[in-house]
C-alpha cells in the first residue's frame, strides 16, 4: 500500500519540496510510518512568502464580507470531512480518537467561523475633542504573517492563528509541526477547495530549523504568531526583536489545580482527571500541579488514585481508550527521565510510572507511558517546577488560602489555573492574585473565542484570541479631523 504524501501548499498548487526532499511521519502508538510529509527548505519558504506577499493587495482590500465567507466555506469543509481528519489527527499526533472526534477538529472549524463574524461585526473606534476635533482609527492589517504552531493540538492550534490572520485581511505562510503535519496538508488542500485566492495561504512543512527558523528571519514578514516550547519562543524573540517584527508568543506550563477546604470533590473529580491526563497531559493547559488543602489530602489523593488506576492506556482509535500515544518516542523518553528525576528527587509514585502492561499486541512497538501520580515533592524541586508535558502530576498539600497563592504564583510560569471552592468570596480574591493568564473557577478548559487567551512569564507575550486577536494582527492608523477653522 502507497502511503500518503502531505505536501506544501504554496500558490494555490499543493507542491512537493524543491528539493524534492521527505520525512517519514510516525503513528506513534503503532511506531511506525503513516505517511511522508514534504522536508521543505528555505527556497521553499521564500516562494511561499512571496506568493502570501503577491497576493496580500487583493485580499487586504477585499470586502469583510468576502473574506469571511471564504472562512466560513473552510469551515464547512473542516465539518464534512470531520471522520478523516480526526482519524489522522489520531494516527499521527497518538492522542484519543474520541479526542479528535469530539473536541479538537470541530473547534478547528470554530476558530475560522468565529473570526469570519468577528470581522463582520467589529466596530471601530472614535475619540471625540467637543467642537475641536475628532479622532478615529484606522485598523489595517499587516501584511504576511507567519504562523508557528506544535506537535500537541495540530488542526485546532494551526486554525486559531490562521483564522484571525486571514479573516483580519492578512495573508499567511503557515509551519506545522513537522512531527505532525498530516491534518495541515489536508486543511491546504481544503483551502483550494473552498475558493481561497491564490497565496492567500500558504503552508510550508518541514523542522523548524530551517523552515521556522526563516520564517522568522524572513524581512517580508513583519508578524509571528508562535506557540511552542518557552526555549524556542526566546530563540524567535531574539530574532524577530531587533527586526522590529510584531511578535505573540505563547508558550509552556506548569499549571496549578488548587483545590480548596471547602471544594466540591464529587463535582471537582471527573474535570481534575480530564485537566490532569487530556490528551495525555499534552496540553499546555494541563494542570500538572494538584495543591490539595491538607485537611482534604487524604480524601484527595484516595479518590484520585483510584480513578487514574482506571484508567484505560491503548490504542488511540479504539473508543474505550482514555489515554493514547505519547507523540513520539523521544517525548516519551523526556517525560520518563522525568519520572527518574521525581524519584530521585524523592518523590513517591502512588500510581503508574511505568510503561502499561495491558497494551493490545499490534501497539508493543507504540510510545505509551502509564498515568503516572506523585506525592511527597516540595515547591523548590525540578519536579514541581519544570514543564513535563505528559500525563504526570504532582500533589503538594497546602493549610492556608495565602501559602496555596504562592505555591501557584512560585514557579516560571503562569499560563492556566484551576480553582476548586464553593466560597464566592474567596474564589475571587485567590483568582484576583493568581498570576497566571487563565483562571477556571469550578471548572477546566471551558473556552470562550472571545476571551483573552495567553500568558504570564515565561507562558508568554501578548494576547490572543476575541478583540486582542483582531488587534494583534492589524496595525492602526489615528486619523485626527479638525473640525474648526485655524
Ligand atoms: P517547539 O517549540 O519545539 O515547536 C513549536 C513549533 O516551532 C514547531 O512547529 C517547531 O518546528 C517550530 N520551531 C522549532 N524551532 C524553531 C525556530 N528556531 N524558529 C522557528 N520555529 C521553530 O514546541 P513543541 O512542538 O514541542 O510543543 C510543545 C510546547 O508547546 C510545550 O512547551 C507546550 O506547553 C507549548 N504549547 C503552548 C500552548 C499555549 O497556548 N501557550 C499551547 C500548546 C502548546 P518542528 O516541530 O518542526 O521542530
Amino acid at each position: 500500500m502507497t502511503m500518503p504524501s502531505y505536501r506544501n501548499l504554496i500558490n494555490g498548487e499543493m507542491r512537493d519540496a524543491l528539493d524534492g526532499h521527505w520525512r517519514d511521519t510516525i503513528n506513534p502508538a503503532l511506531g511506525q510510518p503513516h505517511g511522508r510529509a514534504a522536508e521543505s527548505s528555505v527556497g521553499d519558504v521564500d516562494l511561499a512568502v512571496r506568493s502570501a506577499l503577491d497576493a496580500f493587495t487583493e485580499w487586504s482590500a477585499a470586502p469583510a464580507a468576502y473574506r469571511a465567507a471564504c472562512l466560513r466555506r473552510l469551515a464547512d469543509l473542516i465539518d464534512e470531512n470531520g471522520e478523516r481528519l480526526s482519524r489522522l489527527e489520531s494516527i499521527d499526533q497518538g492522542k484519543t480518537l474520541r479526542q479528535a472526534l469530539e473536541i479538537e477538529i470541530p473547534r478547528a472549524a470554530s476558530n475560522f467561523r468565529f473570526f469570519a463574524g468577528a470581522v463582520e461585526h467589529v466596530s471601530g473606534e472614535m475619540h471625540s475633542m467637543g467642537n475641536a476635533a475628532l479622532n478615529y482609527t484606522l485598523r489595517r492589517p499587516r501584511g504576511v504573517v507567519g504562523c508557528i504552531s506544535p506537535w500537541n493540538l495540530p488542526l485546532y492550534l494551526f486554525t486559531w492563528k490562521i483564522a484571525p490572520a486571514l479573516a483580519t485581511g492578512n495573508t499567511v505562510v503557515g509551519k506545522p509541526s513537522e512531527i505532525t503535519p498530516a491534518t495541515a496538508s489536508i486543511l491546504g488542500e481544503l483551502s483550494i477547495e473552498a475558493g481561497f485566492p491564490r497565496g492567500v495561504l500558504n503552508i510550508v512543512h518541514g523542522c523548524g530549523d530551517p523552515v521556522g527558523r526563516r520564517l522568522v528571519e524572513h524581512p517580508d514578514v513583519g508578524t509571528i504568531t508562535f506557540t511552542g516550547g518557552t526555549s524556542t519562543g526566546a530563540a524567535i524573540s531574539a530574532t524577530a526583536g531587533p527586526m522590529f517584527k510584531r511578535l505573540s508568543l505563547e508558550l509552556g506550563g506548569k499549571n496549578p489545580v488548587i483545590i480548596c477546604e471547602d471544594a466540591d470533590l464529587d463535582r471537582a473529580m471527573p474535570q481534575i482527571m480530564r485537566s490532569s491526563f487530556s490528551n495525555q497531559g499534552e496540553i499546555c493547559l494541563c494542570g500538572s500541579r494538584i495543591l490539595v488543602h491538607r485537611s482534604r489530602m487524604k480524601e484527595f489523593t484516595d479518590r484520585f488514585v483510584e480513578m487514574t488506576r482506571g484508567l484505560k492506556v491503548g490504542d488511540p482509535l479504539d473508543p474505550e481508550t482514555d489515554i493514547g500515544a505519547m507523540v513520539s518516542k523521544e517525548h516519551l523518553e523526556s517525560v520518563a527521565n522525568y519520572i527518574r528525576l521525581a524519584r530521585e528527587e524523592g518523590g513517591v509514585i502512588a500510581c503508574g510510572g511505568g510503561r502499561p502492561t495491558h497494551l493490545p499486541e499490534h501497539c508493543r512497538d507504540g510510545s505509551f507511558l502509564e498515568p503516572t501520580v506523585i506525592l511527597g515533592l516540595p515547591q523548590e524541586c525540578r519536579t514541581n517546577q519544570e514543564e513535563i508535558f505528559g500525563p504526570v502530576v504532582s500533589v503538594q498539600g497546602f493549610d492556608t488560602n495565602v501559602e496555596a497563592v504562592e505555591r501557584a504564583n512560585g514557579v516560571p510560569y503562569g499560563l492556566a489555573c484551576s480553582l476548586w471552592t464553593n466560597d464566592l468570596t474567596r474564589a475571587h480574591r485567590m483568582a484576583s492574585r493568581i498570576d497566571s493568564g487563565i483562571v477556571w473557577i469550578n471548572c477546566w478548559m471551558v473556552r470562550d473565542l472571545r476571551t483573552p487567551f495567553g500568558g504570564w512569564k515565561h507562558s508568554g507575550v501578548g494576547r490572543e484570541g476575541g478583540e486582542e486577536a483582531l488587534k494583534f494582527f492589524t496595525e492602526a492608523t489615528n486619523v485626527c479631523v479638525a473640525l474648526e477653522d485655524g
